[in-house]
Formats: C-alpha cells, sequence, structure tokens
C-alpha cells in the first residue's frame, strides 16, 4: 500500500475512504449533513466528525481538512493515511484526537475554495454583532480581479491593472489586499460573509461537544497553496501569547501572520476563533499548515478565474474545463513526490502536537 493511494481525485473518493478507515478501527463516526448544498456530481454533503482516544481525556486535537474547500485532498489523504496505519491508536490517557473530514465539502467536491455562499470560511469567523471588518485596498482591487471578460480585452487590461499595481505598492500590499478578507463584495475574491456559515455553526457545534470542558485544546488545520512546493509551514495563529508554547512543540519554524514571519496575508475572522469560543475554558493552540503548491500569483490567478467562471463563464465549456483544471492545481500537487512530503510532515507534526498537549500542565 502505497502513500499516495491514501489521496483521492474527488470528494466522493475521499469521503468513502476516510468512512472505509473509521469503520476498519471500530470508529462510529458524526455525519453532519449540508443541507444548503449539493456536491458536483449531486452527491450529499457532510462534515463527518470521529473522536479517537480515551473518553474522559481533558486534552483534544483536533485535526481537520478542507476549510478551504479544493484544499482538501491534501488534509484528508493524512487523515486517512493516520487511520489505516493505526497512528492514533496508542494515544496518552489525557489526550483525545478528533478527526473533522471536510469542513467545506461543497468547495471540497466543486473544487473550489469557497463554500456554497461565496465564502472565504477563513474569514467567516466573527462577531457580526460587533460590526465587520473594513479592507478598504479590497475596494481598489475588485475589478481587475473580476474583469467582464476571461482572456478578452477586459482581461488583458486587468493584467496590466494588476502588474502596474504590485510595481507601484509592492507584491505583499498587492497580496494583503486581495487576500486579507472583504465583506463588501458577496461575488467578489476572500469574502467573508455577513453571517455564520452552516460550516462556522457545525463545527462549533463538534468542537462543543468534544472539548467543551477540555482543559487544553490544539488545532492543525491543514491547507495548500502558500508556500514553496511541498514545504509545509506551520503557522500559529491565535492569542499571541501562545506563539512561545507553539514553538516549544513544534519548533522554531512555526511561523505568525502578525509577526510578519508567514507567507500569509494577515487575516480575520480564522477558524481558530471558532474553535478557541466553543472550548471556552482550554488553553488553546491553534496552527495552520499551508502546503506549497505552485508560486503565489499562479495561485491567486487561479482563485481570479474561478471567481469569474462562477460569475460570469459557463463551466461546461471548454475554457471552463481549462479554469478547473488550473484551479484543481493550484489547490492539490498530484504526483506522488508531492504526496510523499505531505505526508512525512504532516505525520510529524500531528505527533508533535499530541506530545505537545500530554506535555502541558
Ligand atoms: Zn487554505
Amino acid at each position: 500500500m502505497t502513500i499516495s493511494s491514501y489521496f483521492s481525485a474527488t470528494y466522493a473518493e475521499a469521503r468513502a475512504k476516510f468512512l472505509e478507515a473509521c469503520a476498519a478501527q471500530g470508529l462510529s463516526v458524526e455525519n453532519n449533513l449540508n443541507d444548503k448544498a449539493k456536491g458536483a456530481d449531486g452527491e450529499s454533503l457532510y462534515m463527518d466528525a470521529v473522536r479517537i482516544g480515551p473518553e474522559k481525556a481533558a486534552k483534544v486535537l483536533f485535526v481537520s481538512s478542507a476549510t478551504h474547500g479544493g484544499e482538501g485532498f491534501c488534509g484528508s489523504g493524512v487523515q486517512v493515511g493516520m487511520l489505516r496505519e493505526d497512528m492514533l491508536n496508542n494515544l496518552p490517557e489525557d489526550v483525545a484526537v478528533v478527526l473533522v473530514h471536510a469542513i467545506n465539502p461543497y468547495g471540497f467536491s466543486h473544487i473550489r475554495r469557497v463554500n456554497e455562499d461565496n465564502i472565504d470560511l477563513n474569514r467567516n469567523f466573527l462577531d457580526y454583532d460587533k460590526g465587520l471588518p473594513e479592507n478598504p485596498d479590497y475596494a481598489e482591487v475588485h475589478d481587475m480581479l473580476v474583469p467582464d471578460d476571461w482572456n478578452g480585452p477586459a482581461f488583458k487590461q486587468a493584467e496590466k491593472d494588476i502588474q502596474d499595481y504590485i510595481e507601484k505598492k509592492g507584491i505583499g500590499t498587492y497580496q494583503q489586499a486581495v487576500s486579507g478578507g472583504q465583506h463588501i463584495r458577496a461575488n467578489g475574491l476572500f469574502f467573508g460573509g455577513v453571517e455564520a456559515a452552516w460550516s462556522n455553526k457545525t463545527l462549533r457545534a463538534i468542537v462543543k461537544k468534544h472539548a467543551g470542558n477540555a482543559t487544553h485544546i490544539a488545532m492543525m488545520d491543514f491547507h495548500t497553496g502558500l508556500g514553496p512546493y511541498g514545504h509545509g509551514e506551520l503557522i500559529y495563529v491565535g492569542d499571541p501569547n501562545g506563539l512561545s508554547r507553539a514553538k516549544n512543540w513544534y519548533g522554531d519554524d512555526v511561523t505568525s501572520p502578525e509577526a510578519g514571519t508567514s507567507t500569509s496575508a494577515v487575516v480575520r475572522g480564522t477558524i481558530d476563533i471558532g474553535i478557541c469560543e466553543s472550548a471556552p475554558k482550554a488553553q488553546a493552540t491553534c496552527t495552520a499548515i499551508e502546503y506549497g503548491t505552485k508560486p503565489i500569483l499562479e495561485v491567486l490567478n487561479a482563485l481570479r478565474a474561478d471567481n469569474w467562471l462562477y460569475i460570469k463563464g459557463d463551466i461546461n465549456s471548454e475554457q471552463g474545463r481549462d479554469i478547473k483544471k488550473q484551479v484543481r492545481d493550484a489547490f492539490y500537487g498530484d504526483a506522488d513526490d508531492w504526496k510523499q512530503m505531505i505526508w512525512e510532515r504532516g505525520i510529524s507534526v500531528v505527533d508533535m502536537a499530541i506530545k505537545g498537549l500530554h506535555a502541558e500542565k
């Protein structure tokens, strides 16, 4: 059995492998149906969760996949592999692991980063009573991101405008403006939404059930699309005081967007907020692991193309199929060497998280 066999080509295949691997371990899975959407082949969509380890464990690690839909091939492969290889069968007596498979099953199935409401879930975990954060820079780039045509004159003009913007302000400012998150253009990129999405509410319920009274929690949320090919950057998120603890667990190469050491832009409304609020008594050590696929501009362009396709294009055209492939390649390094790198780093950081939790007093 090769490592590549843990990874899948579709959401439906990934889910089947996950459920099969859980069944082989005798684990019962909680199936949370998303009745607001259907999959690319008309299939039903679920956020599945399974708990492994002592029932009374007060320390809980959440290992999650597909917060960003089509990025889920990566995290799902690691989740399936850990089950198949019995890696979670000898947990310390005080630690439980909850695998959350497909936080955004719509995006996973349709191979999109967004959910069924065009929402970027990692911008959606906000307190909506307090008003929405502003990203005025986004308004400036929106029209360049979503031109009227793709590969026509409007596209060419938009390319030129983006180049001018980057030359004038730098690629970092461009990345922050585009991907920092925005709540003003519901059809735009990195839209955080104006209310809690289904995935937001569902994830909170799962965490509350398993860690409502936990003393310590950790999050390992799998992502792709930033950084060098196959490299797994561990990004610390949450209370800045916890960064030193994360470095104790994982090593000094843990990065932080706030500290300017990460390939990620600074973003608000990330899923760790929902996890922490659902486990209010716990000391939280939350990280995302971000694996590189393609260079940043290629990834951002793939997301632009995806956005354009669903607003203005035709998914069933040749152009539509080309764009779907472009997006898939931005999310998924569908090659054996990439999967090997994902796997080795993935199981290593999960192991460090378990040991880190166990060592905390
Ligand atoms: Zn992501």
